[in-house]
């Protein structure tokens, strides 16, 4: 299926994702006081926990910012033109 630009989860993230460097990792806290993360684009949760709907793994930023869930990963990798290391 064809994916449309209002796809309610893209929100203007091509500002800051397109052409980014990822790689796929394990969700690990980067501070103490710092339980979770959300996926950019679906909102889905990446936290330690082992926990309905919570997310352990996905595709980051080099400097572990921002979150991508495999299955948004999968939909606009094309779109974003991501290189994966
Ligand atoms: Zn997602």
């Amino acid at each position: 299926m064809p994916l449309l630009d209002d796809d309610w989860r893209l929100q203007g993230q091509e500002r800051y994702l397109h052409g980014a460097l990822l790689h796929r990792a394990q969700w690990t806290r980067p501070r103490p006081d710092w339980d979770h993360d959300h996926c950019e684009f679906c909102w889905a949760k990446f936290a330690e926990e082992d926990l309905p709907d919570v997310l352990h793994e996905g595709y980051t930023t080099p400097d572990r910012y921002r979150w991508i869930c495999g299955t948004c990963f999968r939909d606009f990798a094309d779109r974003f033109g991501w290189r994966v290391e």
